[in-house]
């Protein structure tokens, strides 16, 4: 098989696509042209309600078109599991709902533990598994080889779900976009919102680059621009932000079928024929203002993933202090002036990934890392996201903090949050993913953000 290396289109690498006009009205404005943000739009356009979507980059330019790629309930924490296996359910079924590929496919999702400590702690999860009638099973020693060859050498065991998938970031959600604008969505892209207009305290517009839309109701799934946007018009959501690095294996024979993750290596098998690879789950966190602003809630969060962490200091900072909490909304906002959040993919990380792909898989030591990039995730204190409208301001809605794992529930997620915008029941509870619990003294838990 030959390739280039640029066969991957990647959706920030793209000229922007301004609109020419925006609707001057809409029944549901959704902020941000993410997969949780364009599958709400799709869920709300099948209902014939008439939604606009606002993307300030491209579509999918941010964490949706970046990640790993994998659909996992495996180890979730349980107030997510009714909406990852909504969610599995739906992209199970997309590509023939939509009549366009997403690159989804089964193939399990694989935690290795490379020692029995490890092992024990991942099985403390077996009993959510069985409440959620999942097909998690755990593995040990000459059995991990029917997993991958050589899986036996070097741990001891694993915890694997069969009906795990994946998906491909750089089709999935343009491709949900694109069926919600078939379904008479206005999706707008380089179309920034600065800020919202209200009348008696309600949401009454929000206000774009390209000019105003008058509606009442506006859900923000602004990914990691959602803590700032909501702290302009008074709403306090505990988010920071952590950088992550992805590498791109070219086109090899397969060493194996489906998402493994080890706690120094995270690596799925992509249609294109390559690997996805991540180093495990090491976390780089830019200390900013917000650092300082919302650390106390982070305690707990810190104390779980501090091995994975690595604290630096710089740009973000130095942003944070040149950026104003609230702006003039006739003027160029924070939103357009770093339209793309496209960090540099860390150098160190992916050479220390590729020394231990090698050691893990010397079968692939020839296969050339032929592209890499980086994205940032934001993370709530209990690494679990918020999903409710706003007590401050009537009709506004947010659906934020995926952290690290919104790709694989987004579906589901879209499909909720349609729900709740149009006080409907899904089927899905989203009770206990309300903003308030980070500031009602209910505890703070956490679970390994996997
Ligand atoms: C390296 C990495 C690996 C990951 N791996 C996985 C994985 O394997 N599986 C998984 O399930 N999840 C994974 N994730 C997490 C997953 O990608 C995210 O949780 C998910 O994509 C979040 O989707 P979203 O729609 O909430 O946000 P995003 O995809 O970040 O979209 C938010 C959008 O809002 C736009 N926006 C922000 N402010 C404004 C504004 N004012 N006006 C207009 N537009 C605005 C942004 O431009 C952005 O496009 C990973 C993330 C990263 C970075």
């Amino acid at each position: 098989m030959s390739e280039s290396r640029d066969t991957v289109s990647k959706t920030w690498d793209k000229p922007l696509q301004p609109p020419d006009s925006v609707p001057e009205s809409a029944d549901i404005v959704v902020i941000g042209g993410g997969i949780v943000g364009v599958s709400t739009a799709w869920f709300l356009a099948k209902q014939g309600i008439n939604v606009a979507l606002c993307e300030k980059g491209h579509i999918a330019g941010e964490q949706s078109g970046r990640n790993w790629g994998w659909v996992r309930q495996t180890a979730r924490d349980t107030r997510e599991m009714p909406m990852m296996i909504e969610s599995l359910r739906i992209w199970a079924g997309l590509a023939d709902e939509i009549g366009e590929d997403v690159g989804f496919e089964r193939g399990g999702c694989t935690i290795m533990a490379r020692t029995q400590k490890e092992l024990d702690a991942a099985a403390e999860w077996m009993p959510v598994a069985r409440d959620f009638d999942l097909d998690t099973r755990m593995i040990e020693g000459p059995a991990l080889e029917t997993l991958f060859t050589g899986a036996s050498k070097h741990w001891v065991g694993a915890m694997h779900t069969e009906s795990d998938g994946r998906a491909e970031p750089h089709k999935a959600t343009p491709a949900i976009a694109r069926a919600a604008k078939r379904q008479g969505a206005s999706i707008l892209t380089s179309c920034a919102v600065r800020g919202i207009e209200t009348s008696a305290g309600k949401v009454s517009a929000i206000v774009t680059e390209h000019g105003s839309i008058r509606t009442s109701t506006v859900l923000c799934a602004a990914g990691a621009w959602t803590s700032q946007f909501c702290r302009s018009i008074g709403i306090s959501v505990p988010q920071l932000k952590v950088k992550g690095t992805v590498a791109r294996l070219g086109q090899c024979d397969s060493v194996l079928n489906g998402n493994v993750f080890d706690e120094q290596l995270g690596i799925r098998r992509r249609q294109d024929g390559g690997y996805t690879l991540a180093n495990g789950f090491l976390l780089n966190h830019s200390f900013a203002l917000s650092s300082i602003r919302y650390g106390i809630k982070f305690l707990p969060a810190l104390m779980l993933e501090y091995k994975k962490l690595r604290l630096s200091v710089g740009g973000d900072l130095l942003d944070e202090i040149r950026t104003p909490r609230k702006w003039p909304l006739d003027r160029e906002s924070p939103f357009e002036k770093k339209r793309v959040l496209n960090p540099a993919p860390s150098k160190r990380v992916i050479r220390r990934t590729r020394r231990i792909v090698d050691k893990f898989f010397p079968q692939l030591a020839s296969t050339e890392i032929v592209e890499a990039w980086a994205g940032i995730v934001e993370m709530t204190p209990d690494m679990v996201p918020v999903m409710c409208e706003s007590d401050k301001v009537p009709g506004f809605f947010i659906a934020t903090g995926f952290s690290g794992h919104g790709f694989g529930i987004g579906p589901g997620a879209g499909k909720a949050a349609a729900a709740l915008l149009t006080d409907t029941d899904c089927g899905i509870d989203l009770s206990e993913l309300q903003l308030k619990r980070f500031f009602d003294g209910s505890p703070i838990r956490p679970q390994s953000s996997v």
